[in-house]
């Protein structure tokens, strides 16, 4: 019942930066923070081209659980630092209702995975705790479950929600996920709320970032967020999806150019 879309701010006081209809917003960051060293190199890549929030996995939900998972705590704290260091807000994912407060307190967004799309409890914790949420889609959610996980949030009387598709599980084994393009448009037809795109989980393939990003511009989202990493070969999470610092200022020079082409 929103007359009009809406736009998401996030931040502290004095340094907000907008989500929605009236601009387009470029998130970036690595995976996974791995040190204080690799995450401050990756968002100083970040904000040199043009992102305005910093993304970055401190709690990881790994399909294996021998694979990497986060430096959990002190990896919000390295967050804060680099946050502090470059004025940029920073979003971060939980994936626990009881971590809620913790990540809460070190970071500007909070992020929900695909993989917990649908953990109702963990929706309606970060409901209540009066951060703006990235809720990436469920890669097995239609887009009405997704909406409603957004309900689960916008009930607790927060309504600072970003949506993201980040691709779904096809039979196509191609990319990692198919990108469903197809769903900014379907959900601006029946939501307020802010869409954007992340094509680097979407695809899983770097060389499809730039290409995917311009579809989420030509489409209309209200923004990518996308991996970067000073040293993909060494990452510990998702190095084949992440830009180097080069290839992210050709990809912000290409959001920057295109809509003057659609
Ligand atoms: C992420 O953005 O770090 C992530 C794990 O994404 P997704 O939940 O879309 O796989």
């Amino acid at each position: 019942h929103h007359p009009d879309r809406s736009t998401v701010w996030v931040g502290r006081p004095g340094q907000q930066v907008p989500i929605g209809p009236e601009t387009f917003t470029f998130i970036a960051g690595p995976c996974a923070v791995e040190s204080p060293q690799q995450t401050l190199e990756a968002a100083q890549m970040a904000k040199s081209a043009g992102a305005t929030i910093l993304r970055g996995g401190a709690y990881k939900p790994r399909t294996s659980p021998y694979a990497f998972q986060g430096l959990g705590i002190a990896g919000l704290e390295i967050l804060g630092a680099v946050g502090e260091a470059t004025g940029l807000p920073i979003v971060t994912e939980v994936v626990d209702a009881r971590d809620v407060a913790v990540v809460a307190e070190h970071a500007d967004m909070l992020q929900v995975g695909t993989r917990n799309m649908a953990n109702f409890g963990l929706l309606q914790a970060v409901g209540d705790a009066g951060r703006p949420v990235l809720l990436k889609r469920g890669m097995t959610a239609t887009i009405e479950e997704w909406l409603m996980a957004a309900e689960y949030i916008a009930q607790r009387g927060n309504l600072d929600v970003v949506l993201c598709e980040r691709g779904i599980r096809t039979f196509e084994p191609s990319t990692r996920n198919t990108l469903d393009i197809s769903a900014v448009p379907v959900v601006q037809a029946t939501s307020h709320l802010p869409i954007i795109v992340d094509p680097s989980h979407a695809s899983g393939r770097k060389d499809l970032v730039v290409p995917l990003s311009r579809a989420a511009i030509a489409v209309g989202a209200d923004g990518v967020i996308v991996d970067v990493h000073p040293t993909p070969e060494t990452a510990l999470c998702d190095g084949p999806q992440a830009l180097l610092g080069a290839e992210l200022r050709d990809l912000a020079q290409a959001v920057r150019r295109l809509p003057d082409l659609v």
